[in-house]
């Protein structure tokens, strides 16, 4: 599998915040790239990605949102979505 052909699978996932909210989660999905241990311009690995939709990527309440607090109510953050992403990858 390239790193596209990975992207792709990931974008093809329901966004994870949805799912830890019990909503439907289904694809298409944005895929995140984690900004953990990158700096400002630097590019993330591709497969340290992971599926948001449009709202908990880009918009308010998103990821890059400016109203953090429903990440903050679920105690998630980037890396525990990654986890569920590798999760549900991995078959479980
Ligand atoms: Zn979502
Ligand atoms: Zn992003």
């Amino acid at each position: 599998m390239t790193d596209q052909e990975f992207v792709a699978r990931v974008k093809r996932m329901g966004c994870r915040l949805c799912k830890r909210l019990g909503h439907r989660a289904e694809g298409p999905s944005d895929a995140h790239h984690i900004r953990v241990g990158v700096g400002g311009a630097e590019r993330q690995h591709d497969y340290l990605a992971i599926p948001l939709c449009k709202e908990h990527h880009q918009g308010k309440t998103g990821i890059h949102g400016s109203d953090r607090g429903l990440w903050r109510l679920l105690k998630v953050d980037e890396l525990d979505l990654l986890a569920d992403t590798i999760k549900e990858l991995s078959g479980r």
